[in-house]
């Protein structure tokens, strides 16, 4: 596995490689939930690479930037058993160097949900994985789930700004009791790990009652809300029942929605969706 902080010897070595190739970006703190996503890209290419970059971009003020989990020793064994090809890791200073004014803004299907609370978080999304696309040119590049409407706001760039690459979608890895893995999941103690699976339990509980048949999508919010509320250490953000590719919220479910909620714990802000 050869690993790069460095733009040009990561060009270097992308040239010399032949046939399909497939990227994982992630900001490290590599748990299960990665490590699909790298599988299917060994899987499925002929070379495999990987970024990991904590985006500055993609932070807002007052958010975990500082903090975010870094591990980067493990995360290199992790990648090397899975049978990576390439890692590159740059430093912030050579991604946005200075006069760096560039960026990526999807308008519409940034503006919802997770682009509410985070304004500008989507557009330092973009502007990282253009950037990532440009350098690796990937055949197919992974994303999960896990993160719907990134992945919404991605498949988007990619068509509009003809990027010949595949977008690939990944299922959710979850805990046995139903928690999404996140690396934000390390900033919870065991009393709030506990209260975590209330955003599953909230998410299932609103499938449960779209197959009794209700397809009112406000009777599915207020059921993901009322789990949420009964959990004593949550803190809602927003919940949504959302057409998943216009992201706009619904009133009558067609044939098919994105239930996704956003909850603060602690000093984590977790989110979770299933798409049905
Ligand atoms: P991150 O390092 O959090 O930016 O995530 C890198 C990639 O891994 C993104 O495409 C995420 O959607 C994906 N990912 C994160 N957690 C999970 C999970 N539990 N299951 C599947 N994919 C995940």
């Amino acid at each position: 596995m050869r690993i790069t902080d460095n733009i040009s010897d990561l060009r270097e070595m992308r040239q010399s490689m032949e046939g399909t190739f497939g990227l994982v970006p992630t900001m490290g703190a590599l748990h299960a939930g990665h490590a699909s996503l790298v599988s299917r890209a060994r899987a499925e290419c002929r070379h495999v690479g990987a970024s990991i970059f904590v985006n500055p971009m993609q932070f807002g003020p007052g958010e975990d930037y500082a903090n975010y989990p870094r591990n980067i020793e493990p995360d290199l064994s992790l990648l090397e058993s899975l049978g990576v090809d390439v890692v590159w890791i740059p430093v912030a200073e050579s991604m946005y160097p200075p006069g760096f004014q560039t960026s990526i803004s999807v308008e519409e299907l940034g503006a919802p949900l997770e682009g509410k609370c985070r304004p500008g978080h989507f557009r330092g999304v973009a502007t990282v994985v253009a950037k990532l696309l440009n350098c690796f040119k990937p055949d197919r590049a992974y994303f999960g789930q896990k993160d719907g409407q990134q992945v919404a706001v991605l498949k988007r760039m990619v068509q509009d700004l003809n990027f010949p690459v595949e977008v690939v979608v990944c299922p959710t890895v979850r805990e046995p009791d139903g928690l999404a893995l996140s690396s934000r999941n390390a900033y919870l103690n065991i009393a709030e790990r506990k209260a975590a699976t209330v955003l599953y339990r909230a998410l299932v509980s609103a499938k449960e009652k779209y197959e009794q048949g209700e397809r009112n999508a406000e009777v599915l919010r207020t059921t993901i809300r009322s789990v949420v509320r009964s959990e004593p250490l949550a803190y809602e953000q927003y919940v949504s029942a959302a057409d998943p590719e216009t992201l706009c919220e619904l009133q009558t479910v067609g044939k098919s929605v994105l239930l996704s909620l956003a909850v603060r714990i602690g000093k984590a802000r977790l989110i979770d969706n299933i798409l049905i």
